[in-house]
């Protein structure tokens, strides 16, 4: 991509009405238009109050007024930001005036491409603060803090750099490969290939919850009529949301609710009971609840404790998509007092959901589902492409080892390693088509 050479203005902070409004100006005429809207402009990295005025000199707003000359800025280009009061019109028509003395309204997400293109921040840094920005849980938005601290793409970096010195290696012994040092076989070779693995394989796990807290998990209420899935819904929720009668087939609708179970974020589903009916609202009902089930990655089968799983039960069970993961659910474990909320195995728990009584471990199992581990290092923020390339980095690297063991085609080896240190360097940005690049800036807001 090339670097930009004009000057570009938005509204930095969230649409709306707010105490304060910031508009942003980068490139190389940022400062020469500050200084038409709001002269003199005060030294570097100094704040300083000033009258914000249209072409014509009337007074738009008063505000704050700050420099960050290039490169010391977030975009590597001359940055100036107008802190002005947060109302929506006044933004607007600073923003007009901005682009009436030479600015052009920035594209969403420009400002983070810029800071990519003057290589302040690369390109996973740059995704990272759009997951902080859209970060649905606590937990979610220390990830990207990491990620946009640098964390992850320090290790990507760390790998690809082993990565070379394998490349070296093998490359080497290819150009000597007439000479009668068999240089494959030395055992240093493999100690270098297994940490290589050993790392991806550590970072890919923490991508891997990293992407899981970027992107949530959803899970579905199942079960048949009254065993409880309303009220499960409400206690996790820790809200009333759902309605909770007596009569069968009151949940009618597909109930949607977006939950911080523990810093994972859970859309979870309420669907219909699962039952046979001849009333056409249930049967929409029902036709909606299986359209749901197809969607989820979870379910949470309910059953009522005092029956067990019933005849009526296993039907219901089979019915499901038989590739969605699911987790049997004994509730009113309250009424059946022998019980007790024991786990009867990894994949089935008994529970109380009106009195809440193992509902914490109804909510590990879910983080054990979604591949979130307890305790070690904290994840990344990573997206789906992100795991996508280390996967593919992994394949390449198992292939080359596989190869060289073997000791079978060390050309095809040799290919395999580039590969797989291309597919690390998506993640970065370093090898990243013009095309990506434009998509994933795009889905960034404007003013980022
Ligand atoms: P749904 O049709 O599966 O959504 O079931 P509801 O959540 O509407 O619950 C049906 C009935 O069972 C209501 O009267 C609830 O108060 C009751 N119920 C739900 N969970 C429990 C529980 O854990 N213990 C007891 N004792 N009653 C429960």
């Amino acid at each position: 991509m090339p670097i930009p050479n004009d000057t570009i203005v938005a509204v930095a902070t969230a649409p709306g009405r707010g105490g304060v409004g910031i508009v942003r100006l980068s490139g190389p005429r940022a400062a020469a238009i500050a200084a038409q809207l709001a002269a003199p402009l005060p030294p570097p990295r100094t704040a300083a109050l000033r009258h914000i005025r249209a072409a014509d000199g009337s007074v738009l707003d008063s505000g704050l007024l700050l420099h960050f000359p290039a490169p010391h800025s977030f975009t590597g280009e001359d940055v100036v930001e107008l802190q002005a009061h947060g109302s929506p019109v006044a933004l607007q028509l600073i923003v007009q005036a901005a682009c009436a003395a030479g600015a052009r309204l920035a594209r969403p997400g420009e400002f983070s491409e810029r800071a990519f293109l003057n290589q302040r921040i690369d390109l996973a840094q740059a995704e990272a603060i759009a997951d902080l920005i859209d970060a649905a849980t606590a937990e979610a938005a220390r990830a990207a803090q990491r990620s946009l601290e640098g964390e992850f793409s320090r290790r990507v970096e760390a790998i690809a750099a082993q990565l070379v010195e394998i490349r070296m290696y093998v490359e080497g012994a290819l150009d000597f490969s007439d000479e009668d040092v068999d240089w494959l076989a030395d055992g240093a070779l493999g100690t270098r290939l297994e940490a290589a693995r050993a790392a991806l394989d550590e970072l890919l796990a923490r991508a891997a919850q990293g992407r899981r807290l970027r992107d949530g998990y959803t899970v579905a209420l199942t079960g048949r009529p009254n065993v409880g899935k309303s009220t499960l819904l409400n206690r996790l929720a820790g809200a009333d949301i759902a309605i909770v009668t007596e009569i069968a087939g009151t949940t009618r609708d597909v109930l949607r609710e977006n939950l911080d179970l523990r810093g994972l974020p859970v859309t979870l589903v309420d669907t219909a009971g699962l039952r046979e009916s001849d009333d056409p609202v249930e049967r929409e009902g029902i036709r909606r609840a299986r359209l749901a089930l197809e969607q989820a990655e979870l379910a949470l089968f309910i059953v009522d404790a005092r029956s067990g799983l019933s005849a009526e039960d296993r039907r219901l069970l089979e019915a499901l998509p038989p590739s969605l993961p699911r987790l049997i659910v004994h509730n009113k474990c309250d009424l059946v007092p022998t019980l007790g909320t024991r786990a009867e195995s990894a994949d089935e728990l008994h529970l109380s959901a009106a009195t809440g009584e193992g509902i914490e471990s109804l909510i590990d199992a879910i983080h054990r589902h979604a591949g979130l581990h307890a305790g070690g290092e904290g994840a990344f923020s990573a997206r789906t492409r992100h795991v996508e390339a280390l996967r593919r980095a992994a394949a390449h690297l198992r292939q080359a080892a596989q190869r060289l063991s073997e000791r079978s085609m060390p050309e095809l080896a040799a290919e395999d390693l580039r590969l797989a240190h291309e597919a690390l360097g998506e993640i970065t940005g370093r090898f990243t088509s013009e095309d990506l690049l434009g998509r994933i800036f795009a889905s960034f807001c404007i003013g980022k």
